[in-house]
């Protein structure tokens, strides 16, 4: 016996990571250098989401890119090229991940945050299908207007209206802002999903992505049209701060493939006997089940800052639930 009351919230999970949810110590205080160095260690030195968008959007650079001169003028040839590159590495990795972790089972449980399978035959989801209904959002929605906002980048690039810079006039400024682009997603998307929690555009537009209280990797960017009109505005940065077209391949594939792990459902992915990749953010997976909590991500701790950061245990449940009811009423 203890006098500790068990926290009935544990049961409901498979899996959950043991303590608080981790943020980025770089803001905590006093600084725990030896901690940040762990945490970018920990995201740049092994797979993981950053450094798997970062190798995606290398290849495609290096052998797909289209030439920056041929997007002076809107054309069909490079414009449809861009949506492949949008295209192509979603479905391989959305795809393959769905296909490994829920249809092959590879991994069984191993790691898998919820009890439950994904969900079939229920008509809250288009095609009362949850993978499908994630399938269209995600390549029919996502897709369509991530490539127009990217054509519109593009094309004023080639055309120096936005302010570029190549790899020799500028090394330095290269490598910073590609640090510092995760950052800048994460900031932007805490603003525009707070936005989205308005009662009344969560009603019309973001509850279509919180149809999924059980994640899997197709669930990611399954978005109304309207939502990602919002959430892709993060792109036109780069009419304002001087970036290389690398920059936007990086950042398109950070804000389109990463959200695939996140979602995953899993928080590592097994390669045999060994933990390969991180996947799985518990961090986002307590929003899908609690909703008014954990807004952003765990790299800015925004949510520690308004008071809306679930660590996980039975205290912040009992805090959301609370914080809702007074949002709802
Ligand atoms: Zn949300
Ligand atoms: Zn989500």
């Amino acid at each position: 016996m203890t006098d500790i009351a068990p926290d009935p919230e544990t049961a409901r999970w498979h899996y959950h990571p043991e303590g608080p949810v981790g943020l980025n110590p770089l803001f905590s205080w006093p600084p725990r250098p030896a901690a940040v160095l762990k945490w970018y260690s920990g995201a740049w030195l092994q797979i993981t989401s950053l450094t798997l968008c970062m190798v995606l959007a290398i290849i495609a650079y290096a052998f797909f890119f289209p030439a920056l001169e041929t997007m002076q003028s809107f054309a069909p040839g490079w414009m449809f090229r861009i949506w492949l590159l949008n295209m192509v590495p979603q479905i391989l990795v959305a795809g393959g991940l769905h296909w490994w972790l829920y249809m092959r089972k590879g991994q069984g449980m191993y790691k898998k945050f919820d009890r439950r399978d994904l969900t079939r035959n229920n008509g809250t989801f288009t095609f009362r299908n949850q993978v499908w209904d994630n399938i269209w959002w995600t390549l029919g929605s996502a897709m369509t207007v991530a490539t127009v906002y990217q054509w519109i980048i593009y094309w004023a690039m080639a055309n120096g209206w936005a302010p570029t810079i190549t790899w020799a006039e500028a090394p330095v400024w290269f490598v910073v802002w590609m640090m510092f682009i995760p950052m800048w997603s994460g900031l932007h998307f805490y603003w525009v999903h707070r936005l989205e929690h308005h009662p009344k555009l969560y009603k019309h537009v973001h509850a279509v992505h919180h149809r999924n209280v059980n994640i899997g990797p197709w669930s990611g960017i399954s978005n109304h049209w309207y939502e990602n009109l919002l959430y892709f505005t993060t792109y036109f940065i780069h009419l304002i701060v001087p970036s290389h077209p690398l920059h936007l391949l990086f950042h398109s594939s950070f804000q389109q493939i990463s959200p695939v792990l996140s979602h995953s459902g899993f928080e590592k992915l097994k390669a045999g006997e060994t933990e390969a990749a991180r996947a799985g953010d518990f961090f986002h997976q307590l929003h899908h089940r609690y909703f008014e909590c954990n807004y952003g991500t765990s790299e800015i701790p925004f949510d520690k800052w308004f008071g809306t950061y679930h660590d996980g245990s039975a205290e912040a449940t009992t805090r959301t639930r609370a914080y809702k009811k007074q949002m709802y009423t």
